[in-house]
């Protein structure tokens, strides 16, 4: 039987919870997940970014972890940052960072979690970095942005988040981005969201998606678009060449070990690129969003899991 895209999506978002399933993914997923992992500790990590460096690649790292259950588990992530941050300064290798909001205790302390993320936001300022801000699951999309807005406020304007185009509500928060001084990345969104606040049409998903890359570039800012579809990829050329948009005011993100050629041809093609370049030893989480994305990788799985 052929399943839908969008209802194998939303299947295995809900299934990945189970704490069987992830039992099993651990233990069987684990060396297909180094696919998309570029090493389990931070001197790894720089040497993968060193790589793509050569290639004509830039670097987002990421230190995976979220969904915390204890305060101090976001304090030892606020202190990995930190040393992630100085490690990128002192390798001086082309890369930024991103992080999950509720890695530094979000869901568990607001204000804690801000002044983690907002010590992190500092010393990426001190270092002439930047900082993006993961977008999570509904729950956290306010405090996120408020998050946000207010570090701009006290003048750490060297951070960023990113919006989801499934979400009803994107086009609003990408305008008042804007009309703030927010760098975004423009994501179509990887969680499992209801129809009551998101579309769960892939077609509905790809027309608002578009809409917001549209108003960022219509307003001369700096764009990240983060996607490794093709249509979206050739519209965003098509629409920039058309509107005299140069190849410097916006750049294509795409995922460690995913269309790792096309990252490579989009670079030498003249287009800034980023990778999304994930390390640790807390893959399942990111994992089981990559899996939900593409339904061959859940049949790798399962094929290891028989032999
Ligand atoms: P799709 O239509 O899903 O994919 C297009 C094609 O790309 C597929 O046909 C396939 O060939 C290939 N492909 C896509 N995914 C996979 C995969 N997992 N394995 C193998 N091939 C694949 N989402 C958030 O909600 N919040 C974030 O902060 C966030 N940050 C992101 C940062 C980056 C750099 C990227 C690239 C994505 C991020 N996402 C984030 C995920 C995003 O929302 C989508 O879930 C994800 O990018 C898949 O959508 P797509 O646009 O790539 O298109």
């Amino acid at each position: 039987m052929k399943i839908g895209t969008e209802l194998y999506r939303k299947t295995l978002l809900t299934v990945s919870g189970n704490p069987l399933v992830e039992k099993l993914t651990l233990r069987y997923g684990k060396s297909l997940a180094r696919k998309f992992i570029a090493a389990s500790d931070l001197e790894g990590a720089i040497e993968e970014v060193k790589k793509l460096n050569s290639k004509g690649i830039m670097a987002t790292l990421d230190h995976l972890g979220e969904g915390i259950t204890k305060l101090d588990q976001a304090l030892s992530y606020r202190n990995e940052y930190i040393r992630l941050i100085k490690a990128i300064a002192e390798s001086r290798v082309e890369a930024n960072v991103s992080l999950k909001p509720t890695q530094m205790g979000l869901a568990l302390d607001k204000e804690i979690g801000y002044e983690h993320i907002r010590a992190v936001v500092r010393e990426a300022k001190y270092h002439r970095n930047f900082v993006r801000i993961d977008m999570e699951d509904s729950p956290y999309t306010d405090a996120t942005l408020e998050i946000v807005w207010k570090l701009h406020k006290e003048q750490l304007t060297n951070v960023g988040t990113v919006i989801q185009a499934y979400l009803y509500r994107s086009e609003q928060d990408v305008e008042d981005c804007i009309d703030q001084g927010i760098p975004l990345r423009l994501v179509k969104g990887a969680y499992k969201e209801s129809s009551s606040i998101a579309y769960q049409n892939t077609k509905d998903v790809l027309w608002q998606y578009k809409r917001i890359i549209q108003m960022h570039l219509d307003h001369h800012v700096y764009t990240a678009i983060a996607s490794h579809d093709d249509k979206i990829i050739r519209w965003t050329k098509q629409y920039a060449l058309e509107h005299d948009i140069p190849k410097d005011r916006f750049e294509f993100q795409m995922l460690y070990g995913l269309r790792m050629q096309d990252q490579v041809k989009l670079a030498e093609e003249g287009y800034r690129v980023r990778c999304y370049v994930p390390y640790g030893t807390m893959w399942y989480p990111y994992y089981t969003r990559r899996l939900a994305e593409k339904p061959a990788n859940l049949m790798m799985v399962l094929k290891n899991m028989g032999r």
